[in-house]
């Protein structure tokens, strides 16, 4: 099986970016992920003004995906993940829900034992996700710590084992990324960071040809969620809500109202994070409701 190693990396999307691998449809790939800040805090008296913040958050990639080319879907199977013994967790000065707020910066190590993070005397059972994972923009380069259309730094706890998420694709061959593990995440991550952690990924590919989503679409074991990410956050909850009535309308063949009034029934909304340059929402609707195709354009 093909391996990518965490040293053939980028820090953004872009079509200009050579591929590091080229796979076939259906052929599972291994790809190893630096955590978040690069390795560059291993200890909790790493002095944080020393961070190179110029190498943080990169993602494995790109790869090249043969027979997916623009407009079309790339599907990605998160077959599995797997997580180091010990992650860090760092809060930062200007950085999180609290930023306005006066504090040290502080690193914390946490260690990770038979599927249990400790946190202090606290031990959380973790549920290993993908932060960062995306595909090339049609142009320019979007940084890998921006989430948005061409998914990115989406840190959405539902990025996890088992899960399928559809990327809609800009440029020939997709050229996927993905990096930033969390060993554990709350949604909204308010203090900037979670259990960074490095590991290996486990994915495969596929594709739906001549048809995209506007924005990434992750499928659980009975939902859709809708991933759209906005400079501010109630913008991000309008444009999930109309995603997920158009969705309605097209699949239950329901007026503009019908679908509104059902979204406050059958639609959840949840932050997945408040924290990056774009926040993030999800709008979550049940697989019994819509299927992939009523979300896509
Ligand atoms: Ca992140």
């Amino acid at each position: 099986m093909k391996i990518v190693s965490k040293d053939r990396g980028v820090y953004s999307f872009s079509s200009l970016h050579k591929p590091v691998e080229y796979v076939e449809l259906g052929e599972p790939i291994i790809l190893e992920i630096e955590d978040a800040v690069g390795g560059q805090v291993r200890s909790e008296d790493t002095p944080l003004e020393r961070i190179d913040w110029n190498r943080v958050n990169k993602a494995t990639g790109p790869i090249y995906i043969e027979g997916v080319e623009k407009g079309d879907t790339l599907i990605v199977d998160i077959l599995d993940i797997s997580v180091a013994s010990e992650g860090v967790i760092l809060v930062v000065p200007g950085a999180g829900a609290l930023a306005s707020k006066s504090f040290e910066p502080k690193a914390k190590i946490v260690k990770i034992r038979n599927g249990v993070a400790w946190f202090k005397d606290v031990g959380l059972l973790i549920k290993p996700m993908i932060g960062t994972i995306g595909v090339a923009p049609e142009r320019g380069h979007i940084p890998t710590g921006v989430p948005y259309k061409h998914g990115g730094n989406l840190d959405c706890i539902e990025v996890c084992k088992g899960a399928r998420l559809y990327l809609p694709v800009s440029v020939n061959g997709a050229l996927f990324a993905a990096g930033d593990l969390h060993a554990l995440q709350a949604d909204g991550e308010l203090c900037v960071s979670s259990i960074e952690v490095e590991g290996k990924i486990l994915l495969r590919f596929n594709v739906i040809k001549n048809r995209k989503p506007e924005w990434p679409i992750v499928e659980t074991e009975d939902h859709y969620s809708i991933l759209v990410s906005d400079d501010d956050l109630d913008k991000a909850v309008e444009i999930a809500t109309e995603k997920a009535v158009q969705a309605l309308m097209k699949a239950k063949k329901w007026s503009f109202e019908e679908s509104y009034m059902f979204s406050s029934l059958g639609v959840r909304i949840a932050v997945n994070q408040v924290v990056d340059p774009k926040k993030g929402v999800r709008a979550m609707i049940s697989k019994n409701l819509i299927s992939i195709h009523d979300l896509l354009e």
